[in-house]
């Protein structure tokens, strides 16, 4: 490909409202167009880029013994609504109505679409297991598009979903996927780690994430160095600090004028914050609901959210909070009737806390569970934080930001129950299919590797998905000699079938070198009157500093064995 006919053009500046490098330097290298928020067009360098993540993709759900089929984005909103997901997605699920008025949905997953094919296709225990995918594009109506092609509405995911007669058939698919994803994220040079996740919208019990771990990640994941623990924040766990527990003595009222936080009060008293009880109000599907957690705790609302069941939760408002009749400031499950108290395990590991009274700038001392109130439910609702303990092994743990990409899920059964696709085991028996889900975002997997592969200059492509292997990039063009030889060198690498962007255009050195470097073409190639005095040419590698000169004879057998051995130098498993 020649550099001077090519769509998309370098610019010298990044746009201001790129917020991430990724995002900086593919608009910068022109390989992104912003059509709308959220959803870009690929120029061709970065179409080329794309293409190459899919054929490993591809290659390994082909090797794990899956079936590429393809799905619609098109989807009847009765298929969500028989499932429930409708709500479930709430307004991440894109919907309208087509001329005769029947509801549609953009698809941002296909669960229902392939447990309604599989009611037809799949008959007999002896039909399974099955491994179907397809590489298809989903919509989701993000409410914070951001970063590029990292948060986006439209994207191409490859979406694979396993379909087995048993939990152990499950388990075994979940393996096979998660090898084939560790091998997957090692050909495009990307160390992944895998966390304990959340299992969100998609429903389900178990469930991983892959993580790339990068200063611009938007997740938040707690890690253990010293054993393998990691989880996504939404989901993870710690040993909570045990707070001393004396003798139990009797609860006593204390004035407390004008306390109303948790830091006043526990100042106000001269206690510790983790010998207070904290109250936090929110709203779930409607319903005022009452959190109670130890006073150094931070509530986790997806944990809160998975044990309410509820599918939408936020905050109360304090006018809300007044209206149920609780004085805020003040507030403590102390003969609160009416309200759904859900209160963190963290309160009986310690004793005597400081609660509120209900009654203005009123505390209490000594407030003991189970003694002094009642919940309707004691769990694990707390945010686990950097410096507590592992829950696996006691270690320290500590916390990174991370991209998110891929994310696996044991999803059971309660989609093919709801809509139908059994089959008969040896006995006649039937029973529902046991569903796995597997997803990879394809245009974010690029993005994460540029974030984990770059330097001031620009990309850094490791070679298994950059858009050319060579950029060949002759110096003062203007020279005959020059231009003959690289002429006569492009020909024969396009031949041989090398991968070349030929920079054919008449510009300064500087401006070939800086667009080469931003474009992040993994071997550069010059030829300038100063390399031809020793019929030679000049290989620098993008990921080296050091320039090398070789004889122009055999290039091209040098060139075949760096491309071969930049493939083969990727890390074989993370
Ligand atoms: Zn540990």
């Amino acid at each position: 490909m020649r550099v001077s006919k090519l769509f998309g053009k370098t610019q010298r500046e990044a746009p201001a409202e790129a917020d991430t490098t990724s995002h900086q330097l593919l608009l910068k290298a022109g390989m992104i167009h912003q059509v709308a928020a959220g959803s870009y067009s690929y120029l061709p360098l970065a179409w080329r880029a794309l293409k190459k993540i899919e054929n490993i993709i591809r290659d390994e759900m082909d090797k794990a013994g899956g079936q590429e089929l393809m799905m619609p984005a098109l989807q009847p909103l009765e298929l969500w609504q028989e499932t429930g997901r409708d709500l479930a997605f709430g307004k991440s699920l894109f919907t309208f109505s087509d001329r005769r008025d029947r509801k549609l949905a953009l698809g941002p997953t296909h669960e229902e679409v392939i447990a309604k094919m599989a009611s037809y296709n799949v008959r007999s225990y002896r039909d399974l297991p099955l491994l179907v995918y397809h590489i298809q594009t989903k919509f989701r109506d993000e409410p914070r598009p951001r970063a590029g092609l990292i948060r986006v509405r439209e994207f191409t995911m490859k979406d694979l979903y396993s379909l087995d007669a048993d939990e152990e058939g499950l388990d075994q698919s979940y393996n096979k996927m998660l090898k084939a994803y560790q091998n997957i994220y090692a050909r495009c040079g990307l160390p992944a780690l895998l966390v304990e996740a959340d299992s969100g919208a998609i429903g389900g019990k178990d469930s991983h994430e892959f993580m790339v771990i990068t200063e611009s990640g938007e997740d938040e994941v707690i890690y253990c160095s010293d054993c393998k623990y990691a989880a996504n924040l939404d989901k993870a766990q710690s040993i909570k600090s045990k707070v001393e527990s004396g003798k139990l003595l009797p609860k006593e009222e204390v004035e407390t004028p004008g306390m109303a936080t948790i830091e006043q009060v526990a100042n106000f008293l001269k206690v510790p914050q983790s010998h207070t009880l904290k109250a936090v109000f929110y709203i779930a599907d409607g319903k005022l609901t009452f959190a109670v957690i130890r006073g150094d705790i931070e509530v986790n609302e997806v944990k809160l959210k998975n044990i309410l069941r509820c599918i939408e939760l936020r905050l109360a408002t304090e006018a809300e909070v007044v209206e149920a009749g609780i004085v805020a400031g003040s507030a403590s499950p102390i003969g609160i009737t009416g309200v759904k108290i859900i209160a963190d395990d963290s309160i009986t590991s310690g004793a005597s806390f400081i609660a509120g009274a209900n009654k203005p700038d009123t505390h209490f001392r000594n407030v003991n569970y189970p003694r002094d109130f009642k919940a309707d439910l004691v769990a694990d609702i707390a945010l686990a934080r950097a410096g507590e303990e592992c829950p696996k092994c006691q270690g320290k743990l500590s916390s990174a930001h991370g991209i998110e990409v891929g994310h696996i899920f044991k999803l059971g059964t309660f989609i093919s129950q709801r809509l139908g696709a059994l089959f008969v085991d040896p006995n006649g028996v039937s029973h529902p299919i046991v569903m796995g889900s597997y997803g990879i975002g394809l245009g974010r997997l690029l993005a994460a590797i540029i974030e984990h592969s770059h330097d001031a200059k620009g990309i850094i492509w490791p070679l298994s998905i950059a858009p050319y292997h060579i950029y060949l990039c002759p110096l003062h063009l203007e020279n005959p000699q020059v231009a003959a030889k690289t002429e006569k060198l492009y020909a024969d690498l396009e031949a041989q079938g090398f991968e070349v962007l030929f920079d054919d255009r008449k510009e300064s050195p500087g401006v070939k070198f800086n667009d080469a470097d931003l474009l992040g073409i993994p071997i550069r190639v010059t030829i300038s009157p100063r390399t031809l005095e020793t019929n030679s040419v000049e290989i620098k590698r993008r990921s080296e500093k050091e320039a090398q000169l070789f004889l122009l004879e055999g290039i091209t057998a040098r060139l075949k064995k760096l491309v071969s051995e930049g493939i083969s130098r990727l890390p074989k498993s993370v």
